[in-house]
This record gives C-alpha cells, sequence and structure tokens, in this order.
C-alpha cells in the first residue's frame, strides 16, 4: 500500500491579509509536498457551513464562519508521503498561542480562531474536503 496522500490546505483570510501566503506555500513546498490545485477564493457563508459542518452549532461558529467568509482565502491541494499527517504537524496546535514554535501557527499567530491554517484531519476529511472544494480535481 502506498503512502501516498492528498490533503485540504485553506491559507484562511488572515493569512492573505498578513501577506503569508508565500511564506506559508514555501514551507510546504521546502518539505516536499507538492501543489497538486490551488486557487484564491472568498466564500460565502454556504461554503463555510459545508466545509465546517462539524462544528455548526458550536458557541464559536458563528465568529469562526464570520472570519472564514470575511475575505479571500487560498485553497490548496498538497500531495506527498503521509500529507495529512505531516501537514497537521506542520501546522501546529489549533490555538496558536500554545503551537510550538516552527509551526505555522506557532511563528505566526498568538490566536485561537485567527489562526492562520486549515488542513485536512484524516482520510475521510481529506476526500470529502477536496471533493467540495475542487469537485474536477482528477
Ligand atoms: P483545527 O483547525 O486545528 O482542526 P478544529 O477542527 O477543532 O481545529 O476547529 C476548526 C476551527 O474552528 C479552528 O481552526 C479555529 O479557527 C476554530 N475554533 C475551534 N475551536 C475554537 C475555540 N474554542 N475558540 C475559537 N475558535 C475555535
Ligand atoms: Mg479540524
Amino acid at each position: 500500500m502506498s503512502d501516498e496522500e492528498r490533503t485540504l490546505v485553506l491559507l484562511k483570510p488572515d493569512a492573505v491579509r498578513r501577506h503569508l501566503i508565500g511564506e506559508i506555500i514555501g514551507r510546504y513546498e521546502a518539505k516536499g509536498l507538492t501543489v497538486r490545485a490551488m486557487e484564491l477564493r472568498t466564500i460565502d457563508a454556504s461554503m463555510a457551513r459545508e466545509h465546517y459542518a462539524e462544528h455548526v452549532g458550536r458557541d464559536y461558529y458563528t465568529p469562526l464562519e464570520e472570519f472564514i467568509t470575511s475575505g479571500p482565502l487560498v485553497a490548496v491541494v498538497l500531495e506527498g508521503r503521509k500529507a495529512i499527517s505531516v501537514v497537521r504537524a506542520m501546522n501546529g496546535k489549533t490555538d496558536c498561542a500554545e503551537a510550538l514554535p516552527g509551526t505555522i501557527r506557532g511563528d505566526f499567530g498568538t490566536q485561537k480562531n485567527h489562526n492562520l491554517v486549515h488542513a485536512s484531519d484524516c482520510p475521510e476529511s481529506a476526500e470529502r474536503e477536496i471533493g467540495l472544494w475542487f469537485p474536477n480535481l482528477g
């Protein structure tokens, strides 16, 4: 069985506003991951609810929806060996204040909601999220 995986990454609106697109994509590429799809896009509430379906109704969901729809984000499909866990490790813990230095959240943020990046957390999520964001990707 091959360890090759694809994962869906979002550079959230705070990363775009802070001109960190190149820095963050550069880290993934330097690690050896391959960009298979990439799009700058502003999403509406309906797309936010689909992407974050498992979080709808949580106390942080409304501010999360406002944030994720607040401006352009970059959606990316990355591919490589164990890409799902590799990218989660590179992103760091959800709360940037707790994320280790050397991770993207640990190096560039302090917030819990405005935490720069999203990445699929398991193969099933990756398949669902890649299908949602890039339905025409072969
Ligand atoms: P991750 O993005 O690390 O997979 P989760 O799936 O738990 O984290 O949450 C999705 C997103 O919702 C987080 O990236 C963050 O932007 C936001 N979020 C989660 N929990 C909280 C919280 N307690 N307070 C504020 N924002 C939160
Ligand atoms: Mg998550």
